[in-house]
């Protein structure tokens, strides 16, 4: 006999909605109909394990059929079935109090209809013209049932012959879903939401390469990994397993540089393992996303918001069965557990980057240029981990020796405090265009940093703000002679007009280069120095350094780069122009400076030294010193 009823919604219109607002996300009925057959295995397992069932278990696999011609697909497994009043019960009577007011206020939000109301197996409809349920319990002597529903509230129920214990969802596909028939739509959906769920999926036969072409074996073809590294203990994995499961994750990754297992049961559950990949300098090459689990069913590979920014650049897998499944990203983000799961690895992170230093700090610091981006993006987009990382953060200087901020400080605290107390950090990022100034201030006994990464400018900021009276100063900012001010400087002994006419007479020399303009400085540094240096100021070529990359700070990089000649009057040859020029007319000038051939190679050298020295310039210089080596033969 067959039972006719009406599913117990308060709502007629359940299915509409279903259908129409769940568009977008059809996929899922796959992730919902596996995760409930896997549900009911584990549940016959644990049913069986507390001597509950006394029947075989047998083989628990899920199967997973696609017939072309009825247009059906078929997800069976042997679990623990339903009897025709379990299905009243847990599929006719979904558990909508005030199904009406909710479904008002969520309409725009199928995701958390979904969840909230355990719609997993109603998503069937998001594809399906009709849907059955064959279904057998694994209670003795069961009947087994029909349930068969075409997508409007009404449903029959009926008893039917069935070979063995557990559950068939058969999916009627309907006209605007027929890819989800196709073999490839399946595998790929199983690939992504199955394939580390803990009961054995099969989909097809395995294929086997016989005689020049692909053919079916008689072996299942199971798609999932039941064990994934991150489900097992952590003193039964191997160097070899986490590097196996990595690659299983991405196959076409390069190898990551260590990781963390990470196991937590309060205040909350969560299991996962994080690999910290080795990143070379560009942050949005970072494709390998860490995916987000909820007992080993895929939940999302979109984790910002979910976990701290600065670690979406790791990869790995974290899962976490308070993640709720079937939420919305906005739900996820602003749910309590989440929070705390993002906080909680985040310390994990650092924690394990310290014990990293401090066991094993010959590593650590050979590990350290490809976690130098991860730790700096990391303490400048989280205070928290900021004051976490700072006793591990490392600089490095030319000589490629690591040190962390305080043993820094003492390394150069001797030599490199100005008149002012200030403690004044010398930095280079590209020791060949700076290799002069790099020679002079080693000349003077200073240290000197390398910070050539791409987050470099930004942490050196983040540094003078948290470090007490530190300044860093990158080492072309000034002469060596001044760049760290000890004492009150020489004064400069020279009258207005003085200082007119050498500056008229530098600029005149001066090659034109677009976007850059010079200033004229004077500085008494003594005669052995050189006459003539070229420096940029620090604070005027950081804010263009960042402005290049913050979008709001257009203006800045749009300004010209200004550069300072440092003239040393002291210098036997600057001390002679100013006497020859300090009569002159203006208007004699230019013609002074055109025949004042060392002026002219002076500037020149100083341009060069700071790469500067380009195109016509720089091929004019050539000419002029093979001219002169040919004089002088
Ligand atoms: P949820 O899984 O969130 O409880 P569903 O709508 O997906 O919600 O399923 C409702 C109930 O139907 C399940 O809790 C379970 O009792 C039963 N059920 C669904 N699928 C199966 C199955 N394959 N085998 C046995 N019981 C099932």
């Amino acid at each position: 006999m067959t039972q006719k009823g009406k599913i117990g919604v308060t709502t007629d219109n359940i299915f509409p909605i279903i259908k129409k607002f769940l568009y977008s996300d059809h996929e899922i009925f796959l992730r919902e109909l596996v995760s409930n057959a896997v549900d009911a295995t584990q549940k016959l397992k644990t049913i069986a394990s507390m001597g509950d069932f006394k029947g075989e278990l047998g083989d628990l696999t899920i199967h997973i059929y696609i017939d072309k011609e009825a247009g059906t697909i078929t997800i069976s497994d042997r679990g623990i079935g339903m009897t025709a009043d379990e299905i009243d019960k847990y599929i006719n009577e979904i558990a909508l109090s005030s199904a009406n007011d909710f479904l008002d206020k969520y309409k725009d939000n199928a995701h958390a209809i979904i969840g909230h109301f355990g719609l997993g197996f109603y998503s069937a409809f998001m594809v399906s013209k009709k849907v059955e349920i064959i279904t057998q319990s694994y209670q003795e002597n069961s009947q087994a049932v029909k349930w068969s529903c075409d997508g409007t509230p009404e449903y029959t129920i009926e008893k039917i012959e069935k070979e063995s214990r557990g559950t068939d969802i058969v999916l009627h596909i309907d006209d605007e879903n027929k890819d989800f028939l196709k073999k490839e739509k399946i595998e790929s959906l199983l690939n992504k939401y199955c394939k580390f769920l803990p009961i054995p999926i099969a989909f097809g036969k395995k294929q086997e390469w016989k005689e020049d072409k692909h053919v079916e074996t008689d072996e299942d073809n199971v798609i999932n990994n039941t064990t994934p590294a991150w489900t097992r203990k952590p003193t039964e994995l191997k160097d070899e397993d986490y590097m196996n499961f990595y690659r299983e994750l991405y196959p076409f990754a390069e190898e990551p540089l260590f990781w963390i297992y990470l196991n937590v049961d309060y205040p909350f559950a969560l299991t996962g393992i994080l690999y910290f990949p080795r990143i070379k300098s560009n942050i949005d090459l970072q494709r390998n996303k860490i995916q987000l689990y909820s007992n080993q069913v895929f939940v999302t590979d979109s984790v910002e918001g979910i976990v701290p920014e600065f670690l979406t650049l790791l990869h790995g897998v974290i899962d976490s069965p308070d993640i709720p499944l079937n939420v919305s990203r906005s739900y996820l983000q602003s749910d309590n557990n989440v929070k705390k799961i993002s906080n909680h690895i985040s310390k994990k992170v650092a924690d394990k980057l310290e014990e990293l230093f401090k066991k094993e700090r010959t590593q650590f610091e050979e590990k350290w240029d490809s976690l130098k981006l991860f730790i700096e993006y990391g303490m400048l987009s989280d205070e928290k981990f900021y004051d976490r990382a700072k006793g591990f953060a490392l600089v490095k200087n030319l000589d490629g020796k690591y040190f962390t901020l305080d043993e820094y400080k003492t390394l150069i605290k001797g030599n490199q405090t100005d008149k002012d107390g200030n403690l004044v950090y010398l930095y280079t990022n590209d020791k060949d265009e700076q290799y002069t100034h790099i020679d002079a201030a080693k000349e003077k006994g200073y240290d000197i940093l390398l910070m050539d990464g791409q987050l470099d400018v930004h942490w050196v900021g983040l540094l003078e703000q948290k470090l007490e009276k530190s300044r860093f100063i990158r080492v072309d900012s000034d002469t060596a002679e001044n760049i760290i001010v000890k004492e009150e400087s020489a004064k400069v002994d020279l009258t207005d007009k003085q200082k007119e006419n050498l500056e008229e007479v530098v600029k005149s020399q001066l090659p034109k280069i677009e976007k850059t303009e010079f200033s004229v400085d004077f500085k008494s540094l003594g005669k052995d120095v050189r006459p003539i240096q070229i420096t940029q100021n620090e604070f005027s070529r950081r804010m263009k350094e960042m402005s290049q990359m913050q979008p709001g700070m257009a203006f800045y990089g749009e300004m010209p780069d200004t550069y300072q000649i440092a003239l040393n009057i002291d210098s036997p040859i600057i001390a002679e122009i100013i006497s020859e020029t300090e009569t002159k007319e203006k208007e004699e000038l230019t013609q002074y400076a055109n025949e004042k051939k060392t002026l002219h190679q002076l500037i020149d050298l100083a341009l060069l030294s700071n790469g500067m020295l380009k195109g016509e310039a720089l091929s004019d210089f050539i000419k002029r010193n093979y001219e002169s080596l040919k004089e002088n033969k």
